[in-house]
């Protein structure tokens, strides 16, 4: 058998896309980047949230009607499925043959072995969320991985539907995750990019984060980087004890969300605008080379032009190297979705902008300032004839302040 696996959204969403396809291989069923030649067609989606519901469903359609041209074609649509849609789906998308919920995984072999012509098997839900992850098939370049440490959330910030479809956090085993590294090392991967919902609280029988770091950095592998510190738990001493470790890129991705007290507290997140200064200006004191990813939302309900200006003179004074501007959208279900103060469309818009300009403009001053800098580059790839690139340029890569696809490149001559 073959299968032909779409995965969208998130990295974390394409590590268990990763997963699935060795669970598929294991099940005897290879992979085909040609929907028409495979027999089981998936698509991984994030759609969850509400605005990406409406791409998972046109991906759905367009692979139902390649299924509908076939003989004998399966269907399955996997991955963060939101629970509110769960009875209609049946009757939204009755073509899909299964559907497997975020973290379901490990039920893909026995479904492939009843189409195979096995015995029918009962496919319960599987509480294993990990399966297949220590063989993943890498969907990313061979030298760069991303790798899960933990799955689900138990915080409750008013904005977000993850703990709701992710169940609460559960952490991976510290030997699991060494060995996968192992294994993601003899593939030829040189950087890893950590990721959880809320790395801070991993806790795997009282191992805590910066204990899977030491053990991780003694695998050898060259680069480790780190996403999703939540700040109410990210402190100078946590850095210092990541800083030990040499293969620790300085660049830490830290989502603030907001930076006026009165909207974190609506969005339930436990810190104050002035933790985040002390935060960031004890870390910037301590490590000048650190390089900080930062995400905000705005048009948060209730977000006046006060708060907005809060945000913008914090950004100002903190000078994240880079930032995600995202604009706030109700999602079904969160508290935060029947708060009264909905901001209208057009101003989120303009307050979306007037940050990315910001931004744009504190990302150009902080590389003016690399000017004259040497730096190691991780080589993602050779540019070609591609005129979409500075002419006179060979390669592209990034220095330890880039994450990949996230941050920018850097283009080398020669
Ligand atoms: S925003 Fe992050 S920390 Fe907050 S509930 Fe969602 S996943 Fe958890």
């Amino acid at each position: 058998m073959k299968a032909h696996l779409v995965t969208m959204g998130c990295p974390k969403n394409l590590v268990d896309s990763e997963a699935s396809l060795s669970l598929l291989r294991e099940a005897g069923c290879t992979s085909t980047d040609d929907p028409e030649r495979a027999d089981i067609l998936i698509v991984s989606a994030c759609s969850f949230l509400d605005s990406a519901w409406q791409e998972t469903l046109d991906e759905v359609h367009r692979l139902s009607e390649v299924k509908a041209a076939g003989e004998g074609k399966k269907l399955i649509l996997m991955g963060c499925l939101p629970k509110h849609r769960e009875e209609n789906l049946r009757q939204l998308l009755p073509f899909v043959d299964r559907f497997v919920p975020a973290g379901g995984q490990a039920t893909l072999p026995a479904i492939v072995r009843e189409w195979g012509g096995a015995a029918p098997a009962a496919v319960d839900p599987v509480e294993d969320r990990f399966a297949g992850f220590e063989e993943r098939i890498l969907l990313t370049p061979s030298h760069t991985a991303y790798v899960k440490i933990a799955e689900g959330c138990s915080r409750k910030c008013t904005f977000c539907a993850i703990p709701r479809i992710r169940g609460r956090m559960v952490s991976r085993p510290v030997a699991s995750i060494v060995r996968e590294l192992e294994n993601l090392m003899g593939q030829g991967v040189k950087e890893v990019s950590l990721l959880a919902q809320d790395i801070t609280s991993y806790n795997s029988e009282g191992h805590r984060f910066a204990d899977l770091v030491g053990a991780i950095a003694e695998t050898g592998i060259e680069w480790i980087r780190i996403f999703y510190l939540h700040p109410g738990s990210l402190s100078l001493e946590l850095a210092r004890r990541l800083f030990e470790y040499p293969a620790v890129c300085r660049y830490l991705e830290a989502p603030v969300q907001h930076a006026s007290d009165r909207v974190l507290k609506r969005m339930r997140r436990p810190y104050t605008r002035a933790r985040l200064r002390r935060l960031f200006e004890g870390l910037r004191a301590e490590f000048p080379d650190l390089r900080v990813r930062s995400e905000v939302i705005v048009g948060f309900p209730g977000e006046t032009d006060e708060d907005f200006d809060e945000l913008k003179s914090f950004l100002r004074v903190t000078e994240f190297a880079s930032l995600g501007v995202f604009s706030y959208s109700p999602e079904s279900n969160t508290p935060a979705a029947v708060m009264n103060g909905r901001v209208e469309r057009h101003l989120v818009e303009e307050r979306v902008a007037e940050l990315n300009d910001l931004q744009e403009s504190i990302s150009f001053g902080l590389l003016n300032r690399e000017l004259g800098n040497r730096h190691r580059i991780l080589v993602d790839r050779k540019l070609g004839d591609d005129a979409s690139y500075p002419e006179g340029f060979a390669y592209s890569g990034r220095y330890y302040g880039q994450a990949y696809e996230v941050d920018g490149e850097v283009y080398l001559r020669g």
